[in-house]
């Protein structure tokens, strides 16, 4: 029988916000590796069918939605102050109000992404506000006005959240691979430092998730491998990137923010049909798109050398992001027809047949040219590592136990991000979930194997400029 370590004690209640993928999956990690009261675990998730299989294990369901008007009351009548954890796997909540609200109460609380409250993503008429940028500044302007403090963790995911993890592992095995010091920095500016001594010109969160069942999709279904919902949202926003000092060219759809870190822009475009040219192992050189996501941002303001629109140095950053083909159809459906289908799935553990998520950091532009470190976890792999996800949820729970892990160690560290987190720890903890993980180096950049029969506005003096990583 498998043992598994425990990482320590939750003292009061533990309460998941959001029963979906994610939460299903979250809970059997806190199960085997936290001691804690069951019947402290307490479960807001508005769905009844959360019911019987909260109820199998004998945990409490609060089947409600948790909103602008309730959260107060309804958080306030679970938890103890100065003890237990809130979980927030939710979609439709807004993660700086119950982070708020949490460290109020002297009560720990971890999320995986900058979530506002239900109908921020399509009533909200700018674009500007719109932004993961906006929902981001207003999380550091909270730590900003309430330095320390009970630990909320801040996007402790997959994507966000690990991808900030790999970045250092990624630049420690860059250092190690051109033969400079590998003495592990311990400030931000440290690490800055070591991505621009190294060259490092910029970084995509590359991600391959060839994930698949064995029927085709039906027509009118929008098919995932996590949240349909959560990635419509995104796929909705306008594209986003953290916008480096290298980059010469400006999209002319493109804009700066007025205020804030300044480390982004954002273009006039949906991210979820704006795609770009990246790489990973298994496919090679292939087309993602550029959803917006917090680590865009907060990669490139963590790595920043100077300050304000114009620093020392700064990398680029995106999301390429290659979804499973299912859902690349129900984007194409979706985009096509301007409506957003009715029906949503998420493959499930059980029925897909093959197929891996490969989700990594490509660190481009250094002595050389492109490294890719990730996680290559399969379906198959993540059945036999835990129950109730496909590989996609795993690489999310398994992060989200590290954050977990690391805020109990560090209960007053404020708001974190995971760039600001011991990232050897966190990997330490979530390295058996993730299958291989792995470093590859390539040769390829965005100029190699281009199209030869029609023009294109790119820039062939410097292959890594966005110009080129842009499809058109
Ligand atoms: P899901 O759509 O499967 O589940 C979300 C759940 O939240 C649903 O069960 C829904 O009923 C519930 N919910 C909706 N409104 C609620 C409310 N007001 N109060 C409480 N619960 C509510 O989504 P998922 O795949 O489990 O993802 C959960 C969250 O995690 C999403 O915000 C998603 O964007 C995020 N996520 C982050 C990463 C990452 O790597 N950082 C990856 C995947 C998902």
């Amino acid at each position: 029988m498998t043992t598994y370590p425990t990482y320590g004690r939750i003292d009061g209640p533990i309460i998941l916000i959001g029963f979906g993928s994610i939460g299903k999956g979250t809970l059997p990690l806190i199960e085997r590796h936290f001691d804690f009261d069951a019947d402290k675990l307490v479960v807001i998730e508005p769905r009844s069918d959360a019911h019987t299989f909260l109820g199998q294990r004998k945990y409490r369901h609060v089947q409600e939605a948790v909103t602008r008007e309730n959260y107060r009351e309804l958080l306030g009548g679970l938890i103890e102050p100065g003890r237990g954890f809130v979980v927030n796997l939710s979609v439709d909540t807004s993660s700086l109000d119950l982070m708020r609200f949490c460290r109020e109460q002297g009560v720990l609380y971890i999320d995986t992404v900058v979530e506002p409250w239900a109908g921020f993503y399509f009533d909200t008429e700018d674009n500007a506000a719109r932004t993961n940028y906006a929902l981001r500044q207003a999380v550091r302007d909270e730590k900003a006005a309430h330095p320390g403090g009970t630990t909320a963790v801040s996007c402790c995911g997959a994507n966000p959240g690990m991808v900030s993890w790999f970045v250092k592992e990624a630049l420690l095995t860059l250092a190690r691979d051109t033969g400079r010091d590998v003495t592990v920095p311990q400030t931000r500016d440290g690490w800055a430092a070591l991505m621009q001594g190294l060259g490092v010109k910029g970084v995509h969160i590359a991600e391959r998730d060839t994930q698949a069942r064995r029927v085709p999709r039906p027509r009118n279904v929008f098919v995932n491998t996590w949240s349909v919902e959560g990635f419509i949202a995104e796929g909705f926003q306008p594209a986003e990137l953290g916008w480096g000092t290298h980059e010469t060219w400006f999209p002319d759809n493109g804009h700066r923010h007025a205020s804030g870190c300044q480390a982004g822009i954002w273009l006039e475009r949906p991210g979820a049909i704006t795609r770009v040219h990246t790489w990973c192992p298994t496919p090679g050189p292939q087309f993602g798109f550029l959803v917006t996501h917090n680590e865009a941002i907060s990669i490139s303001d963590y790595y920043t050398v100077g300050s304000g629109p114009a620093p020392e140095f700064r990398p680029t950053c995106h999301y390429a992001y290659h979804p499973c083909d299912d859902a690349v159809l129900s984007l194409h459906e979706m985009f096509g027809s301007g409506r957003q289908q009715e029906v949503h799935h998420i493959l499930t553990e059980d029925e897909i047949v093959e197929g891996i998520d490969e989700l990594g950091v490509l660190l481009y532009g250094h002595e050389k040219n492109a490294l890719w470190f990730g996680s290559r976890l399969s379906n198959a792999e993540t059945r036999d590592l835990a129950p109730y996800q496909n590989a996609t949820g795993l690489q999310v729970t398994s992060a989200v136990l590290a954050g977990m892990v690391w805020a109990l160690e560090n209960p007053q560290a404020g708001i974190v991000e995971a760039d600001e987190m011991d990232h050897a720890r966190c990997l330490e903890v979530q390295l058996p979930y993730l299958g291989p993980v792995e470093a590859h180096y390539t040769d390829w950049t965005p100029l190699t194997d281009r199209w030869q029969h029609f023009p294109e506005d790119i820039d062939e003096s410097d292959p890594w400029q966005f110009r080129n990583v842009l499809a058109t």
